[in-house]
């Protein structure tokens, strides 16, 4: 055992090698990669095959294969053709045969909280101990983030462009360049998000519920908040989904800040999905957790202003309770803006200038899952509906289906 597993590590030594090229010929393309038939079905108390690393067959991605037991950083090119600039991809191959789970962080360069999450998870990853593979790609929009913003050098939102085409617009082609590279390969889909445009968010799950593999993965996350959120046309979650590979957004905090709180809660709800996967073992998966689901909706600014926020992320609200105010300054005047139901505050928005309409406080309503799941497969794109300001106070609007602000 210990003769193979030196074998092993002298062959990835030479594969990590940055003076070989790894050209010598490997005809192992027809080998088909170990997975599970399904992800679905794998939770029910059943344990992960034995150690047979020799069953395991080298892990195939960007060209180069990875050896089971090993770790490898790949090179994926992210510049749309611009230039050579390339970003990491972090592959660790188990030596046990499992599914295969991707992470993505950075599609939104400024959203840094789930670059740190992807690299504390990969940190704490040995490849000889996990069953299955992890793939951790941290920074999927390079040069969004280098200049700290949220878009692609032509201005372009990255997600809203997947599964991308290799002659399109250079958001188009870099989709196309990850998804086809890299998301294709997964069994399951992470993909790390913040609030967007100054606004804040509790560490979340979105999720279509609707997709019994979407659920199942949500479940893994432990005592995640779940919402359901059908998301919006070109995100890498919808792209993947319709490729046949569940996928999630997990949004954690605010853009352009990093959060060691919030980072560390996700960090513990991935691992926790890595036991429910059986890729790790531990003492983590000793404790079972149940994600939390709510129905949600935005409450937002009805009048141009100045919003101040007199609430907190997590807060438990009561209906008709004052969640901020929109102050006039050019007249001196202030609006409050109430709560219309008994919820939590899962999102807001920093204190800033606003216009009528704007998205402010992000509100949940405790639910089951199994009411969660019905309210999804109901929910169409058109039946959210308004509701009235009434008294001369603030109230809410249903938020629109497309609006996720991650
Ligand atoms: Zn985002």
């Amino acid at each position: 055992m210990i003769g193979v597993r030196g074998a092993l590590l002298l062959a990835a030594l030479l594969l990590i090698s940055p003076l070989h090229g790894q050209d010598f010929p490997l005809e192992l393309r027809a080998l088909p990669a170990a997975r599970p038939a399904n992800l679905v079905e794998r939770d029910q108390g059943e344990e992960p095959a034995p150690a047979l690393a020799e069953l395991v067959v080298p892990f195939s991605l960007l060209g180069r294969f990875v050896l089971p037991g090993t770790r490898m950083v790949l090179d994926l090119p992210v510049s749309g053709g611009g230039s050579d600039a390339s970003t990491p991809v972090t592959v660790i191959h188990g030596a046990r045969p499992g599914p295969v789970l991707c992470l993505a962080a950075g599609i939104h360069g400024d959203e840094i909280n789930g670059v740190e999450i992807v690299r504390r998870v990969v940190n704490l990853l040995q490849a000889e101990q996990i069953a299955g593979t992890v793939v951790a790609v941290p920074v999927v929009n390079l040069s969004g983030f280098q200049r700290g913003t949220r878009y692609l050098p032509d201005r372009r939102d990255l997600n809203r462009y997947f599964p991308g085409s290799r002659y399109g617009s250079m958001a188009s082609r870099i989709a196309h360049v990850f998804f086809d590279g890299v998301a294709r390969h997964c069994d399951a889909l992470i993909d790390f998000h913040t609030g967007s445009f100054d606004r804040s968010n509790l560490p979340q799950v979105r999720a279509d519920l609707r997709l019994p593999a979407v659920l199942e993965l949500a479940r893994g996350l432990g005592a995640t908040v779940v919402l359901h959120s059908p998301g919006s046309k070109g995100m890498l979650r919808l792209a993947a989904t319709a490729a046949g590979i569940p996928a999630l957004t997990f949004e954690v905090g605010a853009p352009a800040r990093l959060q060691v709180s919030e980072i560390e809660v996700a960090v513990v709800a991935i691992n926790g999905l890595l036991h429910h996967l059986g890729m790790i073992q531990g003492s983590t998966g000793d404790e079972v957790t149940q994600p939390i689901f709510y129905d949600s909706q935005w409450v937002r600014a009805n009048a141009a202003g100045l919003l101040i926020g007199e609430v907190e992320l997590g807060q438990r609200v009561q209906k008709g309770q004052r969640l901020g105010r929109v102050i006039d300054p050019i007249r001196n005047t202030e609006r409050a803006i109430v709560s219309p139901v008994f919820g939590r505050v899962l999102g807001m928005a920093q204190n800033q200038q606003v216009l009528p309409g704007f998205a402010a406080f992000h509100l949940g309503e405790e639910t089951s899952e199994r009411h969660a799941v019905e309210e999804a497969v109901a929910d169409t794109p058109e039946s959210a509906d308004e509701d009235g300001g009434r008294n001369g106070v603030e109230t809410s609007a249903r938020s629109e289906p497309d609006e996720d602000f991650e």
